[in-house]
């Protein structure tokens, strides 16, 4: 029996572990100050068949839409920076081995983020365009939205997960649809989490303003929600008094 305790829990322990990593592995990173991204794009040494531009904005959107997460990226624009800004920016490398260190035959991109203090205050993604057989050019766009989701992934600061389902699974050759696992949501809500009450302590009653004024039916409604058990107890006051006259 005792066997078969530890077999149970030691299941259940291993269906709740997080399999997220942080970005350098760092075990205080806090991600993006406030929470919100801007995405700049220089396409200047890109393929001309790719569509770096859309690939980026539906990318971020893949990572815009999870609840229990504060974290809002979006599309800024367009670049002509190469190196780790803030806002962080995407671009085309033609010499993607000497500035990655990674192999052109089988990288197609890559991303790095500088840290203050465990914020992250500037970053890059770099796409592979060399003439090695990784060239973006050379994947599909199913592929190239993963890819791009996965970088994007890194520049928010998570590393690798271990879960082959996941989008920061570090190849893309397990995942054929465009979407966050369970242990992406887990990694992005851990460094951005929802903040519905946690930057400000009235943030939860800023609901009340949106609630529009009350009709002249309600405000009928709430005179006579006022008036009645005034009227109630008056009434029952006079029959006090005339039961014990
Ligand atoms: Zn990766």
């Amino acid at each position: 029996m005792k066997i078969y305790s530890t077999l149970i829990l030691g299941f259940f322990f291993s269906m709740n572990a997080y399999s997220f990593t942080l970005q350098g592995n760092s075990s205080n990173l806090k991600g993006w100050a406030r929470g919100e991204v801007t995405f700049y794009v220089n396409t200047s040494n890109c393929p001309g068949s790719v569509d770096v531009v859309g690939l980026v904005k539906e990318s971020l959107e893949v990572w815009n839409n999870t609840p229990t997460s504060s974290l809002k990226v979006k599309y800024g624009g367009s670049t002509t920076s190469t190196s780790s800004s803030s806002p962080p920016i995407v671009y085309c490398e033609t010499n993607f081995n000497a500035i990655t260190g990674a192999d052109e035959n089988s990288v197609p991109g890559a991303a790095s983020v500088n840290t203050t203090g465990g914020q992250i205050n500037s970053g890059f993604l770099v796409l592979n365009a060399s003439g090695g057989q990784s060239n973006i050019a050379n994947l599909s766009r199913k592929n190239l939205l993963i890819v791009m989701t996965h970088e994007i992934g890194h520049v928010l600061g998570l590393g690798h997960s271990q879960t082959a389902n996941a989008v920061m699974y570090y190849t893309y050759s397990f995942k054929t649809e465009l979407n966050l696992a369970q242990d992406d949501i887990d990694g992005i809500s851990y460094l951005y989490p929802s903040d519905e009450f946690s930057d400000n302590e009235f943030a939860g009653c800023g609901h009340v303003q949106s609630v529009p004024p009350p009709t002249p039916g309600q405000m009928l409604l709430l005179i006579l929600c006022l008036i009645m058990p005034l009227a109630v107890y008056f009434k029952t006051k006079k029959r006090f008094y005339l039961t014990h006259l």
